[in-house]
């Protein structure tokens, strides 16, 4: 996520999804039917799925709450989305603006409407969740990992992660002047 003239990892810290939320935790939806305003995917016009719409009260995320109440991550799985840079801007509003969608490339092998694996729907029941720091062995072993002729026996943790490492794998000052070319801040580039 990119948030005005930000260009790491943010938050710096890895976050993993706790299911079971504690009373006092703050809490995010995770996955579930959306009714976000322009969430549309572009490509196959059929609503967006929503990974993840993240609460700004989570101080730890360093969003401005004035500014957005949340921050929704949407994807697609049936067409060219996860095969490049998909953007949107997000609104004040609670909606969403695409900006932009990867372009074709003939050596891309979308899923299509049935989807990445049999049995696929597109549908995902929604869970609340809350965000838990990833331990100092987990955040190393993840940085490890990334290292050149890293083992692949870690035990690291593999899971649904917020921020932390690794982050981009193309450099994020690339992304903010492909942004800033576009006028477009506040966007959510995946
Ligand atoms: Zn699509």
């Amino acid at each position: 996520m990119l948030n005005n003239g930000q260009s790491i990892g943010n938050p710096t810290r890895g976050y993993k999804l706790n299911f079971s939320p504690g009373i006092s935790d703050v809490v995010h939806e995770f996955c579930g039917n959306h009714n976000i305003s322009g969430a549309e995917c572009p490509l196959c016009l059929k609503p967006s799925i929503r990974l993840l719409s993240l609460d700004a009260r989570d101080s730890r995320l360093n969003v401005d709450f004035a500014r957005f109440a949340s921050i929704p991550l949407l994807y697609c799985w049936t067409c060219r989305v996860p095969y490049g840079e998909f953007v949107y801007k997000v609104l004040s509003d609670g909606g969403v603006q695409i900006i932009s969608v990867p372009t074709k490339d003939p050596r891309m092998d979308e899923f299509g409407p049935a989807g990445p694996y049999d049995g696929y729907t597109g549908q995902f029941p929604l869970s609340r969740v809350s965000l838990e720091p990833l331990s100092d062995a987990e955040q190393e072993q993840l940085v490890a990992m990334q290292m050149p002729g890293a083992e692949t026996d870690y035990d690291a943790y593999f899971g649904h992660q917020i921020g932390g490492f690794p982050f981009y794998s193309q450099s994020a000052e690339s992304v903010m002047s492909e942004l800033q070319k576009r006028n477009a801040a506040d966007c959510v580039h995946l």
